[in-house]
Parts: C-alpha cells; sequence; structure tokens
C-alpha cells in the first residue's frame, strides 16, 4: 500500500525528502514524483505547485499512474477562525471550494452536479494524521474542522473578513485542499490534510507568509510526517 505526501511548496517537500533516503525521481505529467521508503513503508512524495487545478492534476496522476490509495497533505494556509494563529496546526475534517459559484442555477459553494459544496475527509486517516500532529508539535495550538480552498492568495483584511461572514465555520484558507479532496471522492481515495497556519490573510499576509513558510513550515510538515509514519 503506497501513500502520497503532496506539499504544495519547495521547502516543505525537500524537508520530507530528508526523511526518505534513497529516493528515486520519476517524471511524470510534469511532475516531479519521488518513490522510497520512509520508515519502512512504500511512499511517493510530490510537489502539486499552487491551485486548484494544479493540485487536482497532480492527485490524478498519482491515482490513476501510482496507484495510490491514500494521499495525506502538509502545507500552510491563512488563519480565518478566531483563535486561529500563525503556528497553530490545523487537520481538516472537510474542504469547501470558496470561489465556486454557479447561483443561481446551483446554490452558492455547491460543486454543480454534485450536489454538494462540502468534501470530507477520510475520517480513520484524518485521526491518525490529528494524532501525528499532536504528538510532532504538542506545543502548537491545535484545531480540526473546515477548511476552504480557492485560486488567490487572501492578504487583505478586508477580504479575511468577508470570507469570515460568509463560511464562519471556516478555520483556515489556501489554495489546494479543496479540488485533492474533490479528486479523492471521484475515485474514493482515502485524503487527510493538515495545515500549519502562515499568517492571517490579512493585509499583514504576504510578509508573514513568506518569514514563516522558510523558518517554520518546513520543519512542522517533516516532524508530522515522521510521526505519521513513525
Ligand atoms: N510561492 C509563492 C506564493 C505561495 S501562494 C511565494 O512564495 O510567495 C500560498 C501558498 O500557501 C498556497 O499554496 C496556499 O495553499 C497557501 N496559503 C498560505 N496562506 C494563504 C492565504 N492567506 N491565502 C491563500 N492561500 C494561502
Amino acid at each position: 500500500m503506497t501513500l502520497a505526501l503532496i506539499s504544495a511548496m519547495h521547502e516543505e517537500l525537500s524537508a520530507v525528502l530528508a526523511l526518505m533516503p534513497g529516493e528515486k525521481k520519476v517524471t511524470h505529467a510534469g511532475r516531479e514524483v519521488w518513490r522510497g521508503q520512509l520508515h519502512g513503508q512504500e511512499v511517493v512524495a510530490v510537489l502539486c505547485r499552487i491551485g486548484k487545478v494544479a493540485a487536482a492534476t497532480t492527485a490524478t496522476a498519482l491515482i490513476e499512474h501510482f496507484g495510490v490509495r491514500h494521499i495525506v497533505f502538509t502545507g500552510v494556509a491563512g488563519g480565518l477562525g478566531a483563535g486561529v494563529r500563525v503556528g497553530d496546526i490545523v487537520v481538516a475534517d472537510g474542504f469547501l471550494q470558496h470561489d465556486m459559484d454557479a447561483s443561481p442555477l446551483f446554490p452558492r459553494h455547491e460543486v454543480p452536479l454534485y450536489g454538494r459544496s462540502l468534501f470530507p475527509t477520510d475520517p480513520v486517516l484524518t485521526a491518525r494524521l490529528a494524532r501525528a500532529a499532536r504528538t510532532a508539535l504538542p506545543d502548537a495550538g491545535f484545531h480540526q474542522g473546515l477548511i476552504i480552498s480557492g485560486d488567490r492568495f487572501v492578504a487583505t483584511t478586508s477580504e479575511a473578513r468577508a470570507l469570515q461572514a460568509q463560511l464562519p465555520a471556516a478555520l483556515a484558507v489556501e489554495m489546494e485542499g479543496a479540488a485533492i479532496a474533490q479528486v479523492c471522492h471521484d475515485y474514493g481515495v482515502a485524503y487527510a490534510a493538515v495545515r500549519t497556519i502562515s499568517d492571517r490573510a490579512d493585509d499583514e499576509a504576504h510578509g508573514d507568509f513568506t518569514r514563516f513558510v522558510h523558518e517554520v513550515a518546513r520543519h512542522h510538515s517533516a516532524a508530522i510526517v515522521a510521526a505519521l509514519l513513525a
């Protein structure tokens, strides 16, 4: 059983690859995919790139070409929920596309012809990932719930407020998770995702994000993955 580890950014992927000695690189669909072992388990690690389409292509390639049946995403996100602070960990129970809008034909946020806006993650894999995150980073604030995705880096206080008002259950916002959740729903593949909060999706977001990814986030991803496969 091969587990796929997806990262959105180079910094995070290289920290994960450092845990996979002897990994081999294959290029497929423009993606560099590293196959190897992590704590004795077969894994493939890949960079999905940024945004929903890139993430959907990556997930589809992993499933169709690499035979993956379990996908774990690690990355960073902007905090939206009250009390979701920079450095906290958010594990997703489910995802929604905040920029999906086929209204008035379909309700706001509903993915047309799916009859749903929410794509839940796999409860078993999610519970394992949540345990790993809490073990690896016992001092970080921990949250579990809804993460929202859209093709926009949310970096103004006014947009963050608008999203909070529209989707009060949302803990965090990012750019890939809901796309992978939809692909995994289509294929019946187990999916779990964890995000470290890099910014508050507000007017300060850009500077916070850049600093945080270099200083903290990549270590978080690798620590969580190591605990997951321990
Ligand atoms: N690589 C570029 C931009 C990264 S875009 C750079 O280095 O500047 C931000 C990435 O982090 C996306 O993959 C997204 O999933 C996540 N993310 C972090 N904070 C976010 C926010 N406030 N809004 C949307 N996505 C965010």
